[in-house]
């Protein structure tokens, strides 16, 4: 589908901060970010639960300081009820309104026994426990290669339907480098009747060790053209910058011409990348 007149979306995923020495900075880049003219901002929620605030804090300043929409990721992994209906306060107090509701990564720390005894077992318990008991916008995850636990594609997509019927207006992908994947994985949405945009999640390699962490942990397979963007600038700082740029601003022109819904940039708080990003685009 080539799609000249529609209009795709643009956001960014942002993250706290880990050291709260580092935690100020976030919001003169946040400014910066928002020159860019972002139709929402999402912020990360660290694994397992922890420092909640700082999303709360973060999305609140998106929303209330920059007038941009923030959406706070929440995750059904280090949360009981008690602590999501004060989550879902605190939202409220600080004027946001929209919630990417996930079921959260595991963090290293935690016992099989913490991790599998966790109230809301899946996202759709979440968006389900929202839906009735708040008035947030709810957005979810999906994954155009599967989520790594699903056994098969169509489980997952199966999961997914039961996820948007339990109440989520859109939806935000895992990061993929392969555009064609991603077309086969929206006919599989939309034939199985999901009509949410999707927003189609585009993460920057600008250096080769993003391979070996963010991209293997993500179950994202990286194809021939990039894996040799990497074996041939990969040594280069500089260059691999530019190649990594150079690849995300092709694979975002792909999409637009076939009228995706929404980019998502995983900006990872790279305000010089992300700015070259939309530049280009
Ligand atoms: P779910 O939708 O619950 O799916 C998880 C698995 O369970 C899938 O395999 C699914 O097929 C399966 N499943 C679902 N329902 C059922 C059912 N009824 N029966 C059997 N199986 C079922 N993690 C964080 O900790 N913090 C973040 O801020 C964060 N942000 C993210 C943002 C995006 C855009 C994405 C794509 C991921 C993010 N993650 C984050 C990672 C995410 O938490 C993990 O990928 C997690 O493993 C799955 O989350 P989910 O919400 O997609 O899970």
């Amino acid at each position: 589908m080539t799609t000249e007149n529609k209009k795709t979306s643009l956001s960014f995923e942002v993250f706290p901060p880990k050291k709260d020495e580092e935690f100020e900075n976030i919001f003169p880049f946040l400014k910066e970010l928002a020159k860019l003219n972002p139709d929402f901002i999402s912020c990360t929620y660290g694994a397992g639960g922890s420092r909640a605030g700082k999303t709360i804090e973060i999305a609140s300043f998106i929303q209330k300081e920059l007038g941009i929409n923030a959406i706070a990721h929440i995750t059904c992994v280090g949360f009981t009820k008690t602590d999501l209906e004060k989550n879902c306060e605190a939202l409220k107090a600080a004027g946001v309104g929209h919630v990417l509701a996930l079921r959260g990564d595991r963090p290293q720390h935690m016992t099989d026994e913490q991790f599998n005894s966790r109230e809301f077992f899946y996202a759709t318990d979440l968006v389900r426990h929202l839906k009735e008991h708040t008035t947030l916008q709810i957005s979810g995850a999906c994954y155009p290669e599967k989520h790594f636990e699903a056994p098969s594609l169509e489980t997952d997509l199966k999961h997914l339907k039961e996820k948007v019927d339990a109440g989520v207006t859109s939806l935000v992908t895992q990061m993929f480098f392969d555009n064609d994947c991603f077309y086969r994985f929206m006919e599989k949405v939309r034939d199985i009747g999901i009509t949410v945009p999707v927003h189609a999640g585009i993460m920057p390699i600008t250096t080769a060790k993003q391979i070996g962490t963010t991209v293997s942990l993500s179950g994202s397979s990286v194809p021939k053209e990039l894996a040799d963007l990497i074996a041939n600038y990969g040594e280069n700082r500089e260059d691999m910058r530019k190649a990594g740029i150079d690849y995300a601003v092709q694979q975002i022109r792909g999409l637009k011409e076939h009228g995706v819904d929404g980019i998502h940039i995983y900006s990872m708080n790279r305000l010089k990348t992300t700015t070259e990003i939309c530049e280009l685009i």
